[in-house]
This record gives structure tokens, sequence and C-alpha cells, in this order.
């Protein structure tokens, strides 16, 4: 049973790793492709709008290089300093102009590489990456838009296309997708790290209801094979002695309906417990003081059947909020105990006390009293100090379990502590 559980517990682990590995592989994925691309972009992004305002100008541009080509005179003697284009277009744009059999016809700087762009007309107007290789055998990169010219001033001139340099921008670009991509494999291998925490983590109270609900179970049904064997017992000597009168059989008979009674109690009890387990909510409303009084003349009558002398005290003298049934089974609970737990004619003392922003609720008796060591495991399902005595009083350790999940349903909390000179108090703390 215990492997199983163990098996159980480790695929349960395992599947949640896989959830959270997929979505964290996923994460990064989409992360990593949409920061590639806004880099790529935004690198590209200003090159192009340098082709474009370039492809604008680009009557002036073949201006200026074809005077400078014929006449020799430096380019920058031509440009208008006012205009920003202008200034711009030394800067980083480069211009080839050809004839329309494809040879070029202004002056190019033979180290720039830029005679080895051949003309291409296939793509008119549109931004076009070139790859070169320059004269020492590197790689060269551009971007290049190429247009048709029809020039006054200069008719040979048929085609320009304007280029600009991106090889360094493409290195750095590789660079930081070369960052960019370590960063994240990091990162994903970490999300492995991760996702086992989490895997664990969040198995981790599926695992303790399945233990719970396993030793709930287990409990239960011990409970139920003593009271179960009892009445097979005493029904199987009924059946073997088929001439005895009901009247020769009354003691058998009446610890067998004792057993059921037991049972009955035990169903209902646990009935509760699996109810409650499913969560239940709170149906707060208005309660007023007199709801004591009703359960105070009602206890009172319980006490005297048992030879027992109650006494309710009730300080609140205006109305409060909670949810009067819940509130009432759970103080019922703790009355019944001191009812089951005092010897005969002890005194159970039910006090309502009001302060601050609370209500205390303390059921006091001068029984048997709890030692310490118990006191915290008897709010534990099926936990009795002493299970034979117990038993015999119908008890079987539920009751404070189901005590303790309705004082949590009403945010109340509920503690134990001594009598004096014997006996136990619990008390219910309940915020108004
Ligand atoms: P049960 O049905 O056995 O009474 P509970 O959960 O109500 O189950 O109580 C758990 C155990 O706590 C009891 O078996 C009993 O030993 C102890 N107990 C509860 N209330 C009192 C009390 N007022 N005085 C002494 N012992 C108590």
């Amino acid at each position: 049973m215990l492997t199983k559980l163990k098996n159980h517990s480790k695929t349960d682990n395992f599947s949640y790793f896989i959830h959270f590995f997929a979505v964290f592989t996923g994460i990064f994925i989409v992360m990593t492709v949409i920061i590639l691309q806004v880099m790529r972009f935004g690198i590209y992004s200003s090159i192009d709008a340098s082709l474009q305002s370039a492809k604008e100008n680009i009557d002036r541009y073949v201006y200026l290089s074809m005077t400078k080509t014929i006449s020799g005179i430096p380019q920058d003697y031509f440009i208008n300093d006012d205009n920003p284009i202008e200034r711009q277009m030394v800067a980083n744009t480069d211009i080839i102009i050809y004839d329309n059999k494809g040879r070029i016809l202004n002056d190019i700087d033979i180290f720039s590489n830029l005679q080895n762009i051949h003309l291409k007309t296939d793509e008119i107007g549109s931004i076009v990456p070139i790859k070169t290789t320059n004269i020492i055998g590197a790689e060269e990169l551009y971007r290049t838009v190429t247009l048709n010219i029809s020039s006054y001033d200069y008719p040979s001139v048929a085609y320009a296309t304007v280029v600009i340099n991106t090889t360094q921008l493409e290195n750095i670009s590789q660079r930081y997708v070369k960052i960019i991509i370590t960063v994240m494999i990091i990162f994903w291998l970490i999300s492995v790290v991760t996702s086992l925490y989490l895997a664990k983590w969040s198995s981790q109270p599926l695992r303790e209801s399945y233990e719970k609900q396993k030793s709930f179970v287990e409990n239960a049904s011990h409970e139920l094979r003593t009271p179960l064997s009892v009445l097979q017992n005493r029904l199987e000597n009924l059946l073997r002695r088929p001439n005895t009168t009901i009247l020769e059989s009354t003691e058998s008979l009446a610890s067998s309906l004792d057993e059921v009674r037991n049972m009955r109690i035990l169903t209902t009890n646990l009935l509760h417990l699996a109810r409650r387990d499913e969560g239940i909510k709170a149906d707060i409303k208005e309660i007023s003081p007199d709801f004591f009084g009703t359960l105070f003349h009602n206890y009172q009558i319980v006490a005297e059947e048992n030879h027992r002398v109650f006494k309710g005290i009730n300080h609140l003298k205006v109305s409060f909020k909670s949810d009067e049934t819940i509130l009432k089974q759970l103080i019922t609970i703790l009355f019944d105990n001191a009812i089951k737990y005092t010897e005969e004619s002890g005194e159970i003392l039910v006090e309502v006390i009001p302060k601050d922003k609370q209500i205390l609720i303390r059921v006091i008796d001068n029984g048997i009293g709890i030692k310490d060591q118990d006191k915290l495991k008897i709010f534990d399902r099926f936990y009795r100090v002493d299970k034979a005595r117990t038993r015999q009083k119908g008890g079987f350790g539920l009751g404070l379990s189901l005590a303790k999940q309705l004082a949590t349903v009403l945010k109340a909390t509920i503690t134990v502590s001594d009598n004096t000179p014997k006996g136990t108090i619990f008390e219910l703390k309940i915020n108004k």
C-alpha cells in the first residue's frame, strides 16, 4: 500500500513537473522570438528610414554625385548645410549610378568595395539586402534600394542604387543574438529546477489530503468492524439456539441493539464530516442574545436527564453576526462532551462573555480533565484519550474534529485548558 502511494505521488509529481516545464519552455521560446524580432526591427528601422529618405531625394543625390565625378570638386562643397537630409547624405549613405547597360558612371572609392555591387533591376524601388566580399576576402553586408532615373542634366544616367553598409550592425546584432539565446538557455535550465520545486510544492496538498482520506477510511472501517463482529457473534448465537424465546435472549438483543445504535451514531458523524470536507459556507445572520437563553434551556433538560448540574450565564446584551445552526452545533458538541466526561452530579457551566470585538464562549466542566499530552491530539479524527471508556459512552473521537472544522467555517478559534481544581475548559473565540 505504501509503495503504491509512493508510486502514485511520483507519477503525480512527474506530470506536474512536465506541465510546469512545458509552460516555462513555451514562455522562453515566445520571449526569445519576440526579443529577437523587436531587436532586428529596431536595428534596421533607422537604416530603412535613411533609405526611404534617400529614395525621396534621389534626384539630388544623383546630381551631387555626378557633379563631383565630372568636376572633381568634393560633393561637400555643394551640400546645403541647412538641409538635414543633405547633411545626412554624406554621413552613412553611398550611391552607385549606372547607365542603361549597368556600367557605373560615378566616382567610387576603390577600397569601398562598391564596384562589386552589380545592377539588379528586378526589384526596383524595394529595399534589398546584398552580400559581397571585400578586397581582403571578408564578407560585407548592405541594404540597398535601386531606382529608375531620368536626369535632365545627365542623360546617360539610367539607374541609381542607394547603399548603406550594415556589416558592423549585423555583427553587433549577431553578438546580441548569441547573448540573448545564452541567457534564455540559462533561464531555461533554471526552469528545470524551478519546475521540480513547483511540482513538489503543488502536489503536496494533494498528497496530504490523500493521506488524510486514506487514514480516515482506514479508521472508519476499523471502527465499524468491532460492532459488526459483535453483532455477527450475537446473531450466530441466536441461530444456534432456535428454540430460545425473545425473553430469554433479551440481554443479547439489547447489546446488539446498542451496537447498532453506536454504528448509527458513527455513520451519522462520518457523513457530517464528509459533508464538511466538501466545504460549507457560513450563512451569517444577525443573532439576538435570546439565542443563548433557548439553548441553555435545552441543555438544562439534557443535564437533568443525565444527572448533571448545568448553569448557563449570558453576559451578552446585544445581537451579533454568525451562523446560528453551525454555532449551535459547535457549542452542543462541547456541551455533550462535558456531560460525557464528568461524573454523576458533575457541574457544567456555559458562559458567554462579550470582549472588545470578540465573543468568548466557555464550556467548563469539573470532570475527568485532559492531560497536557492529549490536549493537542483530541482535535484529530478518531482520537480518544481512553478508547475503551469513550466507546462505552458512545464516543468515536469525531466530535472535536468536527467542532474544529465548524470553528474554521465561522472564522473562530477553539482552545482547551484545565479547570481548577479539576475538569476542562473549552473556549470558543468568535469575531463579532
Ligand atoms: P468523542 O466522541 O470520543 O467524545 P471527541 O472528538 O469529542 O470524541 O473527543 C475526543 C476525546 O477528547 C474524547 O475521547 C475524550 O477523551 C476527550 N475529551 C473531550 N472532551 C472532554 C472533556 N470535556 N473532558 C475530558 N475529556 C474530554
